[in-house]
């Protein structure tokens, strides 16, 4: 079983020397488990969360552990009846060739329902992430402009298009003229390349009756541009701090923090911070059900950034916390 593990705690950007590559027995499945050969791996930006001892809402991973990681797989073999050879599932098997899961914690998926890698992207996490963050916190209205950062990746592009069908105007916002081009092409209402000069004078601009939502997916400077803008009443559902992920210290200049609570209080700001898993269980089989229909009429486009080959799952992890994916970054390793 070839698998990838975490050699060292990265600082800052992870590197080569953070994984070690290596073979091990091929693992045997107890009573209730199931022997998974691993199709498609997500890489996802709470990892690098995972990879440091920093308290947070998922425990750490340990040095020498597998690299977790939503994965697609077909089952080998199960002690169970709930599943047979061939089966392909949902689970958590993380960085490897095979793994060997409980059956309860898998879901069969099946594939002439969809094609099976978009149960770890817009049909799966990411996608609900945005379904979630939206209906619960942003509660997004027609005739209101939303903006969301990383607008290309599987989360913020979710959360652009369904905020249109909600009939908001929605503005994203991306690194690159490549994703800026993208963004236009799913219909934005306007797409800004945060790389550009004067991020906050375009985005201005490109909402001139102020932000009623923003959906935060980054931090940064881009929310320094953001909160100027914010309408009275508006609501900022707190969903990731990508730009803060591979950080070593806080950002340099005096303390903000007070000025912010300033904006909060006169603005009757909402900034609810949320994991998505907490909204599953009352949530989760409408967003199955509406995001289906979605996709299905075309309503929902999706984009999925495909590596292939387990070995190259660390640059390409690495790549996508930079920004290098264009959609849901897969590694397609069977
Ligand atoms: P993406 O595929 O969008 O990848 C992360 C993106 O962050 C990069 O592609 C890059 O896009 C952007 N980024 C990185 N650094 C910066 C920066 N300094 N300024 C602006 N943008 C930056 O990831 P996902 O769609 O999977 O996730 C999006 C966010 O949602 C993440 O913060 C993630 O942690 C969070 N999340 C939270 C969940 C929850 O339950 N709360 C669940 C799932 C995801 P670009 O090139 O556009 O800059």
């Amino acid at each position: 079983n070839h698998r990838i593990r975490l050699a060292a705690r990265p600082h800052g950007v992870p590197v080569e020397s953070d994984f070690l590559r290596d073979e091990a027995p091929l693992p045997a499945p107890g009573p209730g488990q199931a022997l998974l050969r691993t199709l498609w791996i997500s890489l996802d930006p709470y990892v690098r969360g995972r990879m440091s001892d920093a308290k947070s809402y998922a425990a750490p991973m340990e040095v020498g552990d597998v690299i977790v990681g939503g994965t697609v797989s077909e089952v080998v073999s199960a002690e169970s009846d709930a599943l047979s050879p061939g089966d392909i599932v949902l689970g958590y098997g993380g960085w490897q060739e095979y793994s060997v899961e409980d059956v309860s914690a898998l879901r069969k998926l099946d594939p002439s329902a969809a094609p099976i890698s978009t149960a770890l992207g817009v049909l799966g996490m990411p996608g609900f992430t945005a379904y979630a963050g939206l209906t619960a916190i942003g509660k997004v209205r027609p005739g209101e402009t939303l903006a969301v950062a990383a607008a290309a990746g599987p989360v913020g592009s979710a959360v652009a298009q369904i905020a249109r069908l909600r009939g908001a105007r929605a503005i994203g916002i991306a690194g690159g003229e490549r994703k800026a081009a993208h963004l236009e092409a799913l219909g934005l209402d306007a797409a800004l390349d945060h790389r550009a000069p004067d991020l906050p004078g375009r985005l201005a601009a490109a909402a001139p009756d102020g932000i009623d939502v923003y959906f935060e997916n980054v931090g940064g400077a881009v929310w320094d541009a953001v909160l100027p803008l914010l309408n009275e009443f508006a609501r900022v559902p707190v969903c990731g701090l990508a730009a803060n992920y591979n950080a070593t210290s806080l950002p340099e200049g005096p303390d903000r923090s007070g000025a912010l609570m300033g904006q909060i209080l006169s603005k009757s700001l909402t900034v609810r911070g949320f994991i998505q898993r907490e909204f599953a269980p009352t949530m989760f089989a409408d967003f199955q059900r509406e995001m289906s229909g979605w996709i299905a009429s075309g309503q929902v486009l999706y984009t999925e950034d495909v590596t292939e080959g387990l070995d190259r799952a660390p640059e390409t992890f690495v790549g996508m916390l930079r920004g290098d994916n264009l959609g849901k970054t897969l590694i397609k390793v069977a």
